[in-house]
């Protein structure tokens, strides 16, 4: 009887597998098990579907339909779905400075789903309970953040930024204890994966030469397939990274992203964003914006983003030496070569973002130096990043200075004068330089207010606001009548905005 009972359970399971389309292959679980720690998610009391992403999942091949049936108990980790193998990620890094040993205290790693177009990705359960990894965490995470990630990382690839994606959210039914009582949930992030910096510290602190080449091999295989042939795997790596994190600074820059906990554990060697906890978009601009409360010193600060992302770099480069040369010396000259190239790249991803912001088409000598010129008076004027943007793209339309610029004073007439002989210079049409920009620059980012009034509702039990904001947060570079309340910077005297570590 308990047999049939098994094959029973199981055959409904494969059954609600297929139903699903999971295709699950886990190589990272086959990989030296000092990387990680075999551990399934803690089932919670009272799973229930808060959101649950359509359009991410219909791109991942899943059907929405039954996972809305069996969302709450997967998304929860209540039910495994079959061919998942559950595994916490061991990992340390330099958090606001300093070494340590972390892991995914409150996560695990489900499976590694295959999607129709062969792309490989990580499904995790962010919230999922304790771990080898908690040290004294519960392992639990908020309603509140759980649904902040989910915002701001949908909000990030509709902006065309590389993100990790979310999938689903669940309320556990439990009440977990911070400063105050609140509502438990679980997050479903998909993401390229989740090797970090802090990954490969981890790997090279355990002095097992063997683990770190098996996790170099892996990581290159999987994000930068074209290099998986180099004899220096270690090297080509580390190259790769570099070229893709300048790029994906820049794009933050571009678009006043303030990521907030730079530490070496939240930086992806696939070139996403990741982990996001106190993070917000600018709304005055000022280089030296910090939003985290635990920020103190403004490490992470938006304008010091660039710099901190080369010195995260610089611990992914530490940790991969001993595979880069067996001599140390040769390894570190190596190494160096490749750090050295981070911030010629960076500057020229972040020259040619702005350059498009300004309707230049065409590079020219001193573009720089001109969009510099705006951010310095940006910054005196205390503009809002975003509408100033906005506001320069339709003056391009116009032929009018209004919106946000209209009380612009002498020193942006100065500038502007110098733009519009830098446009005319160009000889390409008003709507040539205005799609440019319309293309660079979004109308709609989301910005705070909206995203903590879209919260407290949710928390509340009232969805309405959520949904509204995230449908408007998908096409954030077209004005429709819709998006036309979300456009909006505060109101001008609130307090200063401020974010908490989701913990
Ligand atoms: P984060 O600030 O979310 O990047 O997390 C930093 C580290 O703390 C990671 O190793 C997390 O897994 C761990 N962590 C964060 N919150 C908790 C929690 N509630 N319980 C256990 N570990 C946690
Ligand atoms: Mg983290």
């Amino acid at each position: 009887m308990d047999n049939l009972v098994t094959i029973d359970s199981m055959s409904a399971d494969s059954e609600k597998n297929a139903m699903v389309g999971w295709r699950f292959d886990n190589s990272y679980a086959r990989l030296p098990q000092s990387l990680y720690s075999r551990v399934s998610p803690v089932p919670v009391a009272n799973p229930n579907l808060v959101i649950l992403n359509e359009k991410l999942a219909s791109d991942l091949g899943l059907d929405a339909v039954a996972l809305r049936e069996a969302g709450g108990d997967i998304f929860a980790g209540n039910r495994l779905p079959e061919g998942a193998d559950p595994i916490a990620q061991a990992y340390a890094g330099h958090q606001f400075g300093h070494f340590t040993n972390l892991g995914d205290g409150r996560a695990v790693l489900l499976a590694e789903h295959l999607t129709p177009q062969g792309k490989r990705l990580d499904i995790q359960l962010k919230g999922s309970g304790p771990t080898p990894y908690s040290r004294r965490g519960d392992g639990r995470a908020a309603l509140g953040p759980m649904l902040r990630e989910y915002i701001i990382s949908e909000a990030m690839h509709a902006l065309g930024i590389p993100t990790t994606r979310s999938l689903a959210v669940v309320v556990t039914g439990e009440q977990i204890i911070r400063e105050e009582l609140l509502p438990g949930a679980v997050l479903t992030r998909v993401a390229a994966s989740h090797i970090r910096v802090g990954t490969f510290e981890y790997a090279n602190a355990l002095g097992d030469h063997d683990a770190l080449s098996a996790l170099t091999s892996h990581t290159l295989q999987r994000h930068y397939p074209s290099l998986a042939g180099e004899q220096n795997q270690a090297l080509a790596l580390l190259g790769a990274v570099i070229e893709r994190q300048a790029e994906l600074v820049a794009c933050w820059m571009c678009v006043g992203f303030v990521h907030g906990v730079m530490n070496t554990d939240n930086m992806a060697l696939s070139g996403e964003t990741i982990d996001y906890g106190p993070c917000a978009f600018l709304d005055a601009y000022h280089s030296s914006t910090v939003f985290s409360s635990i920020d103190r010193n403004g490490r992470y600060a938006y304008g010091n983003q660039p710099d901190i992302a080369q010195w995260n770099l610089a611990r992914l480069a530490e940790a991969l030496l001993p595979l880069i040369d067996s001599d140390q010396q040769k390894a570190v000259a190596e190494a160096e070569g490749a750090l050295a190239r981070y911030s010629k790249l960076f500057h020229a991803h972040q020259e040619a973002g702005f350059r498009a912001k300004l309707g230049l088409i065409k590079e020219e000598e001193g573009d720089w130096e001109l969009a510099m010129g705006l951010l310095e008076w940006m910054q005196k004027a205390e503009v809002d990043f975003t509408s100033t943007f906005v506001a320069l793209t339709k003056s391009v339309e116009t032929g009018r200075v209004d919106g946000a610029l209209s009380q612009g004073g002498e020193a942006f007439h100065a500038w502007h004068e110098r733009w519009m002989d830098r446009l005319k210079r160009q000889h390409h049409s008003k709507a040539e330089v205005a799609a440019t920009m319309r293309r660079a620059n979004p109308v709609i980012i989301p910005r705070n207010h909206r995203v903590e009034e879209a919260l407290a509702a949710a928390v509340e039990g009232n969805l309405t606001p959520l949904h509204l904001l995230l449908e408007v947060l998908e096409r954030p570079f077209e004005e429709t009548a819709a998006n036309e309340p979300y456009r909006d910077a505060p109101p001008p005297g609130g307090v200063s905005y401020r974010t908490f570590c989701g913990t």
